[in-house]
């Protein structure tokens, strides 16, 4: 296909009518999809059900170890738990973790709210202090910002690379400015790009040697074993063991759940970190709560049982999920390939693809798909603060629509990606 740039302003303004038909008759369908939400569709959930039959009333709801889970007990996970959450963050000891409730979003929060008010490791409070920032590799995840932006925190976008953050910003900042405490990192199948960050990355964020004595990297394993293609994954290098190697033992906290594995909201969350920084958690966590929900943690080892269990079961989510995010990508090749107008990423597992439309033509894509019944992410909702600095990237969450909705709303995106590009070549 001819790139658009080298079209003619004669060639264009036809193209631009013929678009601009093909769009009224679109929205003459009436569309109504939606494709923002990066959430498990029905039937992912529905090949999960059996979960809630492992315990029922008359199961023995003692651990391994003879404690009673329907009773008081146990802060901070019980051990099979701990185990199993080890396994699928690649920590090597679950001694490194602690279970908590259902999502680790509420674990991050309390580990910045945490820091705020008591400091990090008997550190000045953050509060305190006149100004506190964080670095945000960007486009990332939406509620990772709206979580410092609510703390007040300061947000430093530094730029992704296929590879990960780009590593010289960000050991140049860290290294240099003492106000910086933390840094917002998604190393696997990364939302929204699903990039997965190399051995180099993961080995020079373990060698950071930061100004701030109370700086911590905040590495939200979400999509730990979220894979789409069986036998061609990514895998990453344990940070924990990257950093004790390194002489930082205490500098990442590392966050996973099994929200996408198990059920979105009542799955089992977990955070891995050094001795020292668990025990300052611990110390929190006994004012918090008595002990979270020790159930939930039993019917998730008896179910998945180990790692082997939970990739087993990921097979079936990702054959659920495959097929969408082929179909989006055979559109976007198929549409948009070779008119220079737009790149896109091809993930190998997570939950979005994210698109590059041409500067300036994000928002405006967007609105056209809302106008034509199509709901996309907010443009900008991937950046600090809601805003795209070059207003050009799109995420697309595949997974919730039918296949046959999705075809329907992806035919739609890549009509609205042409008539905003073609608009704005001929502006
Ligand atoms: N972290 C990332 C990168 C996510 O994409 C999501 C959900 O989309 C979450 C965390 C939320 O996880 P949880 O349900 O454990 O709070």
């Amino acid at each position: 296909m001819k790139s658009y740039k080298d079209l003619s302003r004669e060639e264009l303004l036809q193209l631009h009518a013929k678009l601009e038909a093909e769009y009224e008759d679109a929205k003459g369908k009436g569309l109504k999809l939606d494709m923002s939400r990066g959430k498990p569709a029905s039937s992912q959930l529905d090949v999960e059900m059996d979960i809630m039959d492992v315990l029922t009333s008359s199961s023995d709801y003692n651990t391994e170890a003879g404690m009673d889970c329907r009773n008081y007990g146990i802060v901070d996970g019980i051990p099979e738990a701990k185990k199993l959450m080890a396994e699928m963050m690649g920590v090597g000891s679950a001694d490194n973790v602690i279970v908590c409730g259902n999502a680790s979003l509420a674990i991050m929060y309390d580990t910045v709210s945490r820091s705020m008010t008591h400091g990090v490791l008997g550190s000045t409070p953050w509060c305190k202090l006149d100004k506190v920032k964080f670095l945000c590799p960007a486009p990332g995840y939406d509620r990772h910002f709206s979580v410092t932006e609510h703390f007040g925190i300061e947000m430093i976008i530094v730029p992704m690379t296929p590879q990960g953050p780009d590593m010289d910003t960000v050991e140049k900042l860290v290294s240099e400015d003492a106000s910086i405490k933390g840094i917002w990192c998604v190393p696997k199948y990364s939302n929204p790009q699903g990039y997965s960050y190399s051995d180099e990355t993961v080995k020079r964020f373990a060698a950071l040697k930061p100004a701030a004595e109370d700086f911590r990297i905040f590495w939200d394993n979400a999509y730990a074993i979220h894979h789409l293609y069986d036998g061609a994954q990514d895998e990453i290098l344990d940070i924990i063991s990257e950093c004790e190697k390194a002489g930082s033992p205490n500098m990442v906290y590392e966050f996973a759940s099994t929200s996408k594995v198990s059920f979105p909201g009542a799955g089992i969350a977990a955070i891995a970190s050094s001795k020292a920084n668990l025990d300052d958690m611990r110390k929190a966590m006994t004012m918090q709560t008595i002990g979270y929900d020790k159930i939930n943690q039993l019917r998730h080892v008896r179910y998945f049982k180990n790692l082997d269990g939970m990739t087993t079961h990921m097979k079936k989510h990702a054959d659920i999920m495959r097929p969408k995010f082929e179909a989006v990508l055979k559109v976007l090749d198929g549409e948009l390939g070779g008119l220079e107008i737009a790149q896109w990423t091809t993930p190998k597992g997570g939950y979005f693809i994210s698109l590059e439309t041409m500067d300036g033509c994000a928002k405006k894509t967007v609105a056209k798909c809302k106008e034509a019944g199509v709901v996309l992410t907010g443009a900008g909702a991937a950046f600090p603060y809601g805003s795209d600095p070059k207003d050009s990237n799109i995420r697309i969450a595949p997974t919730f629509p039918t296949l046959e909705e999705l075809c329907e709303a992806a035919d739609l995106f890549v009509l609205c990606v042409k008539l905003v590009s073609a608009e704005k070549l001929l502006d």
